[in-house]
């Protein structure tokens, strides 16, 4: 599991790579909007941790460019605890889910496990639909092959 970390602040970047990587995941980090921007629409991430104040590019737009890219990961944004309209614009602008600052890690952590979890179920349930496809077009094969009451 590959994630990316935006967070402009040196010592919450490195608190939240340092709990990922002993979590498990292989872990990408960036320190400004247009670095971490470049970085999801270049590269597979399974979700990012996306801090909404950023320099050079703000995180819902960094969040919004990468949606109209059809970039479709999971996305938790971090957000200050009295701007509630963080959280709505966050939401428009496609966030899966969101953490208010400050936060305790093991909440993160946990949050990035159910995003995880569900995008895992959303793949699979893909999968099925693509099994239940293919059996139908050998059945269709099958009966062009052989056409029931054919047989004299
Ligand atoms: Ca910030």
């Amino acid at each position: 599991m590959r994630l990316l970390v935006i967070e402009d602040d040196p010592d919450l970047n490195r608190q939240l790579a340092t709990a990922l990587v002993d979590a498990g995941y292989v872990v990408d980090r960036a320190f400004d909007g247009e670095e971490g921007h470049f970085l999801g629409e270049s590269e597979p991430y399974d979700a990012v941790i996306l801090d909404i104040g950023l320099p050079k590019m703000d995180g819902i737009s960094v969040l919004e460019a990468w949606r109209r890219a059809g970039r479709a990961m999971p996305v938790l944004i971090l957000t200050a605890r009295d701007r509630w309209s963080d959280k709505v614009q966050g939401f428009d602008a496609g966030a899966d889910d969101y953490v208010a600052k400050p936060f305790h890690l093991e909440e993160v952590l946990a949050r990035i496990r159910a995003l995880l979890r569900r995008s895992a179920g959303h793949a699979k349930s893909e999968l099925n639909c693509g099994s239940v496809d293919v059996i139908q077009t050998v059945r269709g094969l099958g009966y062009l092959l052989a056409p029931p009451g054919n047989a004299s």
